[in-house]
């Protein structure tokens, strides 16, 4: 999740770019899934090389990426009545013409219907905003190492959940809350662990592991659900 992932420039299949892992293995290894082919190499495997591995598969894993994406189930349309996710709850979305923003009464949300998926945006956003900075700063606390958490922000990346910055900055994505709450802890953790460690080395696993002990099962259901969950209603 963090820090940025490297991709080897200028390449790209099924429209997507190539994103490069490297870390201590000694082959080089490729992974496609619906977001898009990742390359695990060594660390000193030459960026030529790695570019003829990717053409080599190319046919392959287009034929892959396609058969993946095609299976990727189709996001709803949001219309009056649809089960908002909200922390592994269901908030019921109720259209009420003419309202300025969304609105939460009890287990319904009521919003405008001329502009329906970016007023519940906005709700989530601004929740996101009052419930995301004290989980982080819990996690910090319980850290107690490495760089001080200097702002926790949110944010709206493609494809990502959250991100740790060298200066103490953590992002996490909005779209969390519509995952269950462990999920939502669970990338705050990891996010937060990156104080210490800026990688993913074993000792930063560890710290994660720490931090949220059931922390593989919270990857699993994310590596299951994420694709889904970046594309919730339409
Ligand atoms: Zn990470």
């Amino acid at each position: 999740m963090a820090p940025p992932l490297p991709v080897l420039p200028g390449l790209s299949v099924g429209g997507l770019p190539v994103q490069l892992r490297r870390s201590n293995r000694r082959t080089v290894g490729l992974r496609v899934t619906a977001q898009g082919l990742t390359v695990y190499a060594p660390e000193r495997t030459e960026e030529a090389r790695l570019r003829r591995f990717v053409e080599d598969k190319r046919a392959w894993a287009e034929r892959h990426l396609q058969q993946l994406q095609q299976h990727q189930p189709d996001a709803l349309p949001l219309i009056d009545g649809f089960a908002l996710p909200y922390l592994g709850q269901a908030l019921t979305l109720r259209a009420v013409p003419g309202l300025r923003r969304a609105q939460r009464v009890g287990t319904e949300l009521y919003a405008p219907p001329e502009a329906l998926s970016t007023a519940l945006e906005a709700w989530y956003r601004a929740e996101a905003l009052r419930l995301f900075a004290p989980i982080t700063q819990h996690y910090a606390v319980q850290l107690n190492r490495g760089r001080p958490l200097t702002a926790t922000r949110i944010t709206n990346a493609a494809g990502r959940w959250g991100s740790c910055t060298a200066a103490g900055v953590v992002r996490l994505h909005w779209k969390l809350l519509l995952a269950p709450p462990e999920i939502l802890n669970y990338v705050a953790a990891h996010e937060i662990a990156h104080l210490a460690e800026l990688n993913h080395s074993p000792r930063y696993w560890a710290e994660v592991a720490r931090l949220v002990p059931e922390y593989r099962t919270a990857e699993r259901w994310l590596k299951e659900h994420g694709a889904a969950l970046m594309q919730p209603w339409r």
